[in-house]
C-alpha cells in the first residue's frame, strides 16, 4: 500500500514525485515508456526558467528523474491498464500486477491529434510521423511537410531544416498561432516554405509517402505536393480514459480540477497536460505536479 501513486512520468508526474517523496510519503510513479513525456521528445527547451542556454528535453527529464530518486521516489515501468476505487483507496492494475494507493495523481499527459485522412494510418512509420526529434534524421536532403501552425509545428519545422532540404508548413489559415519569437525564426529560415489556407486531404504513396493532396480552403482547389515525410502537429488529446468513469472531464476529455489539482473524486488529483488549463508547458506542468503532491499530502492528513 502506497500513500501516493502517480501515473505518468512526464514533468508533472516527476515533480509530483519529488514533492511527495520529500514530504516522506511512500510514493510510487508508474510510467509505461520512458520518463519525460512529450517534453522528452523535444530537442531543445529554451523557455524553462533557470536554463539560460537551451536544455534538451531528455536531459531535463533525466535530471528530474535523478532528483526524484534521490528523495526516494519508487518507479514502476509498466502500462497502467485500469483504475478502480477500493473503499477509501485506489487500485491501479498494470501488466505487472496491481498496486494500491491512498491517493492518486493522474499525470498521464496527452497524445498527438491525428489528421484522420486517407493514408495517415497506412503510412505511419513509413513517412508519417508525430515526432520530428525521433524521425527527422531519416529525411536527410528530402522534402517534408509539417502540418499545423502552433508552437509545436513551427518549432519542429525549424528542427527539421537540419536534415531536410525543404520543409513545407501547411496551415489551414494565413496566420500562425505559434509564439512570435518562434514565428520570426521560421520566417527567416530559407528552407521553410509556408503553404497558407490549405489542409491535407490525403497522404499519397505506394510503399512509403510520396506526397500529399492539398485543398485550398478558400477556393476548393486541389493540388499535389511531392514530399517524403509528413509530420503532423495539430494539437493533442488528453490521455484521460483511465479515470473517465471516476472524475469529471470537460467536453474535450481534459480532467477538470480546482486550483488544488483536486478532481471531482476525493483522493484523485490531476497534473500537467491531461488537466483542463490555459497553457500547456513544462513550467506549468511542474507547477501542477508540486501542487498536486502538496494537496495529496493535506488530503492524507485528513
Ligand atoms: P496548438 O497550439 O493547439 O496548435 C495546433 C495547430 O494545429 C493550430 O495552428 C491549429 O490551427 C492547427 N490545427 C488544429 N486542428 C487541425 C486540423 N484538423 N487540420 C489542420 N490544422 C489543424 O498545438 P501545439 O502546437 O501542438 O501546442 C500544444 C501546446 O503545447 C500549446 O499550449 C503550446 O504552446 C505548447 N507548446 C509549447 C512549445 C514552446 O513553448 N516552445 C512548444 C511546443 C508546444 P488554428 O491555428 O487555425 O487553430
Amino acid at each position: 500500500m502506497y500513500d501516493v501513486v502517480i501515473i505518468g512520468g512526464g514533468p508533472a508526474g516527476l515533480t509530483a514525485g519529488i514533492y511527495a517523496a520529500r514530504a516522506r510519503l511512500k510514493t510510487l510513479l508508474i510510467e509505461r515508456a520512458m520518463v519525460g513525456g512529450l517534453a522528452a521528445t523535444t530537442e531543445f527547451i529554451e523557455n524553462y526558467p533557470g536554463f539560460s542556454e537551451p536544455i534538451s528535453g531528455p536531459e531535463l527529464a533525466s535530471r528530474m528523474e535523478e532528483q526524484a530518486r534521490r528523495f526516494g521516489l519508487e518507479f514502476l515501468y509498466a502500462h497502467a491498464e485500469a483504475v478502480q476505487k477500493d473503499g477509501p483507496n485506489f487500485l491501479v492494475t498494470t501488466e505487472e500486477g496491481q498496486v494500491a494507493g491512498r491517493a492518486l495523481i493522474i499525470a498521464t499527459g496527452a497524445h498527438p491529434q491525428k489528421l484522420n485522412v486517407k493514408g495517415e494510418d497506412l503510412f505511419y512509420g513509413r513517412g508519417v510521423s508525430y515526432c520530428a526529434t525521433c524521425d527527422g534524421a531519416f529525411f536527410k536532403d528530402k522534402r517534408v511537410a509539417v502540418v499545423g501552425g502552433g508552437d509545436a509545428a513551427i518549432e519542429e519545422a525549424i528542427f527539421l531544416t537540419k536534415f531536410a532540404q525543404q520543409v513545407y508548413v501547411i496551415h489551414r489559415r494565413d496566420q500562425l498561432r505559434a509564439t512570435k519569437v518562434i514565428q520570426e525564426r521560421a520566417r527567416q529560415n530559407p528552407r521553410i516554405t509556408f503553404i497558407w489556407n490549405s489542409v491535407v486531404e490525403e497522404i499519397l504513396g505506394q510503399e512509403a509517402v510520396s506526397g500529399v493532396r492539398l485543398k485550398d480552403v478558400r477556393t476548393g482547389e486541389l493540388k499535389e505536393l511531392n514530399v517524403s515525410g509528413v509530420f503532423v502537429y495539430i494539437g493533442y488529446r488528453p490521455n484521460s480514459s483511465l479515470v473517465k468513469d471516476l472524475v469529471n472531464l470537460d467536453e474535450q476529455g481534459y480532467i477538470i480540477t480546482d486550483a488544488h489539482m483536486q478532481t471531482s473524486c476525493p483522493g484523485i488529483f490531476a497534473a500537467g497536460d491531461v488537466r483542463q488549463k490555459p497553457l500547456r508547458q513544462v513550467v506549468t506542468a511542474v507547477a501542477d505536479g508540486a501542487i498536486a503532491a502538496f494537496s495529496a499530502e493535506k488530503y492524507l492528513e485528513g
